[in-house]
């Protein structure tokens, strides 16, 4: 567990001036990652923090880096055109770099000068994958999800007797992750239709957004040794935003009985920003189950996850179709949900995933699953939304979605708010759909 300290006092102003403004995601109490370069120069792709509207470019703080050797090992880290070999250091590296960060963006640092050069506008950068990931897993862990997906299917049981005892995923695609602003063609697939004889195959009518987190490994665990709970946030590095694509159609018909497959793999959009544990110490809240909830097993139980295992994540998806875009209409919000409602948490999902020995990797991803709220208004999905399309939404421009249309942009944001701390946030992660290749 991280515990907060000097970095996250609200009273913290930066001598970034954008970083102070109230409503910016990238305040100094923030300090995400990210990977970059100069937009459309060729330069060598490399690590940077977010302050305000600017990208800290790490590998070029020069005299202004600290002598202290944990830093410098991390500073050294951030040359890598990915942020694995920084992830592969944890929690003490981290905790050192985002001090000395803290303390060489304050307001009156005797760096401030130097470091300017460092800088570099957001709006003049392009982002790349913070890192090369591995192997992706895609969790399930919101009740109000499951259930509401469930009843869609199965009318009689909506939530299979497995869900309160195990965090529910399957093993995903890492090869079409993409950084926020990817372009997803809609996909082709079989597709049974109700009654039909037989499946057709045919680009999906079905097309869908995931609301998710994605939770970034840290340093790994051998094959063969579980990750204890009470150690397994010592193996998290941090959170961004994750929309898991799904075509509904081709899922329907072919996720019986291994699961998703090919109504998955296609695209998945995460934010270029990796928000740190560290950075989100100041939002956590206990986590619980209803009393007439079975208790998990020991293996997924502990004090530390009963104090404070929860997150408070505030979570968006909006929307902005082409036609929106062409009249200047901003993007739409369709629905706002929060991470702490989650039934299972992240040190569960990861004391789950090793329990049988299957070792992580610095730079895996995990996706925690469509995050829906208890109340309307909370949908990760479109297909809750419209309950599965039978009750189509009307958007501010007059245009109706059941699902995805070819033009359409989705974004999701996040933040975290609590009174006597400042705000931060994710950025976002936005994607546009392609129309079906011919
Ligand atoms: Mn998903």
């Amino acid at each position: 567990m991280r515990d907060i300290d000097a970095t996250h006092d609200p009273q913290l102003l930066s001598w970034v001036d954008s970083a102070n403004q109230p409503g910016s995601d990238f305040p100094l109490q923030n300090l995400p990652f990210a990977v970059f370069r100069r937009a459309g120069s060729g330069e060598p792709l490399r690590c940077g923090v977010a302050i305000g509207e600017e990208v800290l470019d790490l590998t070029a703080l020069g005299a202004a880096a600290p002598r202290e050797d944990l830093v410098l090992t991390a500073l050294a880290a951030c040359a890598a055109p990915a942020l694995n070999p920084l992830l592969a250091l944890g929690p003490p590296a981290w905790r050192a770099l985002r001090r000395a960060l803290s303390q060489l963006l304050s307001a009156g640092s005797p760096h401030a000068a130097r470091l300017a050069a460092a800088l570099i506008p957001q709006s003049q950068v392009e982002f790349a994958l913070p890192a090369h990931i591995g192997d992706y897993t895609d969790f399930y862990t919101s009740i109000h999800h499951a259930t509401a997906v469930g009843r869609l299917l199965r009318p009689e049981q909506p939530l299979l007797p497995n869900y309160k005892w195990l965090p529910i995923a399957y093993h995903g695609r890492a090869s079409s992750i993409a950084v926020s602003g990817q372009r997803v063609r809609r996909p082709h697939g079989q597709l049974m239709a109700r009654g039909a004889q037989r499946p057709v195959l045919a680009p999906t009518a079905r097309l869908d957004y995931e609301l998710e987190l994605g939770v970034l490994i840290g340093p790994g665990n051998s094959c063969g040794e579980p990750v204890p709970i009470e150690r397994a946030e010592e193996h998290v590095f941090g959170l961004c935003l994750l929309n898991d694509w799904s075509a509904r159609d081709i899922q329907a018909w072919e996720y019986q009985p291994l699961g998703p497959f090919l109504a998955k793999n296609f695209a998945t959009t995460i934010s270029p920003w990796v928000v740190t544990l560290e950075a989100l110490a100041p939002f956590r809240a206990p986590w619980g189950r209803a009393p007439q909830d079975p208790a998990p097993l020991p293996y997924l139980d502990g004090a530390a996850l009963r104090a404070a295992g929860a997150l408070e994540i505030e979570l968006e998806v909006a929307l902005q179709s082409a036609a929106m875009r062409e009249r200047g209409l901003p993007p739409e919000r369709l629905a706002q949900s929060n991470f702490r409602d989650s039934y299972w948490s992240i040190a569960q999902m990861l004391a789950h995933h090793t329990v049988n020995g299957c070792n992580l990797k610095p730079g895996d991803l995990l996706g925690t699953g469509t995050q829906s709220g208890p109340h309307s208004g909370q949908c990760g999905s479109l297909l809750e939304m419209t309950a599965g399309g039978a009750r189509p939404l009307t958007l501010q421009s007059g245009e109706q979605r059941t699902f995805l249309a070819d033009g359409d942009r989705v974004i999701l944001r996040g933040w975290c708010e609590r009174p006597g701390f400042r705000r931060i946030g994710f950025g976002e992660a936005a994607g546009t759909v392609l129309p079906a290749a011919p």
